[in-house]
């Protein structure tokens, strides 16, 4: 099944279970200034469930695009590592505003996943909130899960990729217990059940969250109850198609392959399964969809973490042998896997390709460069790259703090973050003892934005040297 036609039968399942269709929001909330990115379909039902706003339906399913790279999700550092990670991805959801809850939620996924899409159930494992003696008896009781693949999971204790029954869309706002499906694809893969100690492999995939939205979690951290209980689930389709195309990383999946051997042939690489084409199929998506939702490459919020997504896409075509422009060539192939699911991608083709073109073209001028200089000083540092060097590679070859530490994480090398901190702030100190161009106004913005002492603080926790304001 091909991945277009899995997400239309997603949308014809709940059609037909009287949900109405509704179109994916953008990757930039429109109404929510404490979040970063939409990293989850419920994103713009947000005030639906906290009450403020009322939609003339109670039941919705969408495919709504997301990104985790930056905030409380963020998976950057995991896509090319992972089988299943990317920044940017399709998460199929469903919703009852105060409608049906928990029995009727996970019967709708098991009949989807069993039944449609005649997935094997001995294949499936689920997790429930451990206090969630309700889920856990929907689930063996009437759906005939046996006791042994249902798994009792607590709170994260800050794991990174630990199951984590307790749903929070960011640190405040609609959070509730989940219950998650996974896929087993076979004992040939590493990595163990989930909530076991090495859950955190590929063997046992996460396919399906069904969140229970119940409470609304305060800044103290109190939980009050929503005015009404909702359901609120998400289900990643490049996972979903990787199952059902017998192929066990989302890389291997029809949508991806095309990507990726555009890639191979534009950075004349043999090797289709490569890291770095992974990694370069992964980010033009991201990229790509952040300039249709209107985000453009800057030095703060947003428009920096596209920048950070831009600029290690083409380090990882230069470590392929490209010198040259290639990255904006991706588009093309991009908006033939989806620009039919989304037009509004195939219309700003044009807009799209020539903003990624300037950005390369800006960061070509350095990158050779700024390579050289990575290596001696990683040459002469031992083990930590020392902060003042990822200080000057920042700021005189424009290489984003995590590039550098992307870069050193693949040699085996750290980075000493700390320094790099006290680097930026003396570099901000004397920023400020400097000329006060800025406040008269004499100073274009975006240089402005790189001498000015900014502190960005308007999003939620960010995470460090993500999408802080640096610069
Ligand atoms: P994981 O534990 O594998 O990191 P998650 O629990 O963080 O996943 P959720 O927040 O529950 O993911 O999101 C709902 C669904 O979206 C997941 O079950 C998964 O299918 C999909 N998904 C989540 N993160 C990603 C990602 N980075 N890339 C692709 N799909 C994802
Ligand atoms: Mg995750
Ligand atoms: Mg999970
Ligand atoms: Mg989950």
């Amino acid at each position: 099944m091909k991945t277009a036609d899995i997400r239309s039968a997603f949308l014809d399942y709940f059609r037909s279970k009287d949900h109405t269709i509704v179109p994916s929001s953008s990757l930039v909330p429109a109404s929510d200034p404490t979040l970063l990115f939409t990293n989850s379909g419920m994103v713009q039902f947000k005030n639906v469930f906290l009450g403020s706003e009322k939609l003339p339906y109670v039941r919705a399913a969408d495919v709504q695009r997301c990104l985790r790279a930056g905030g409380k999700h963020n998976d950057l550092d995991s896509v090319g590592y992972t089988a299943r990670h990317h920044t940017f991805f399709e998460m199929l959801g469903n919703w009852s505003f105060g409608d049906y809850f928990k029995r009727d939620a996970i019967r709708y996924a098991w009949e989807l996943l069993t039944g449609v899409f005649q997935l094997p159930a001995e294949k499936l494992w689920v997790t429930v909130y451990h206090t969630d003696d309700e889920a856990y008896g929907i689930w063996n009781k009437e759906m005939g899960v046996p006791a042994e693949r249902i798994v009792r999971i607590g709170d994260n204790k800050g794991a990174p990729y630990a199951s984590d029954n307790f749903w929070q869309m960011a640190d405040t706002g609609p959070c509730g217990p989940c219950t998650e499906i996974f896929y087993d694809h076979g004992a040939d893969i590493a990595g163990g059940p989930p909530g076991s100690p090495d859950e955190d492999g590929d063997r046992y995939i996460e396919i399906w969250n069904l969140v229970f939205m119940q409470f609304d979690r305060a800044p103290d951290g109190t939980l009050s109850p929503l005015p009404a209980p909702c359901v609120d689930t998400g289900m990643g389709l490049e996972r979903l198609a990787a199952v059902l195309q017998h192929v066990h990383s989302n890389y291997e999946i029809d949508l991806f392959q095309h990507l990726i051997k555009v890639a191979g042939e534009l950075t004349r690489t043999q090797d289709l399964a490569n890291k770095s084409l992974r990694v370069i199929a992964d980010h033009i998506r991201a990229c790509s969809f952040l300039i249709v939702d209107g985000v453009l490459p800057s030095n703060e919020g947003r428009g920096y973490v596209l920048r950070r997504i831009i600029r290690r896409a083409l380090r990882h075509g230069w470590m392929l042998g490209v010198r040259g422009d290639f990255f904006w060539k991706m588009v093309q192939p991009l908006v033939e896997e989806m620009g039919a699911a989304y037009p509004e991608l195939a219309a700003k083709q044009s807009f799209v390709e020539e903003a990624l073109r300037t950005e390369e073209q800006r960061f070509g001028e350095t990158l050779e460069h700024g390579m050289r200089v990575f290596d001696e000083v990683a040459a002469k540092s031992g083990k930590t790259i020392p902060g003042e060097d990822a200080f000057r590679l920042y700021d005189t070859y424009g290489f984003p703090v995590d590039l550098t530490a992307d870069i050193a994480r693949e040699r085996g090398l750290a980075v000493d973050m700390e320094g790099f901190d006290r680097a930026m702030e003396e570099q901000r100190d004397r920023g400020r003892k400097g000329s006060n161009f800025q406040a008269k106004g004499l100073m274009p913005a975006e240089l402005a934005s790189q001498l000015a002492p900014t502190t960005f603080l308007g999003y939620e926790t960010l995470s460090s040297h993500g999408s802080k304001v640096v610069g």
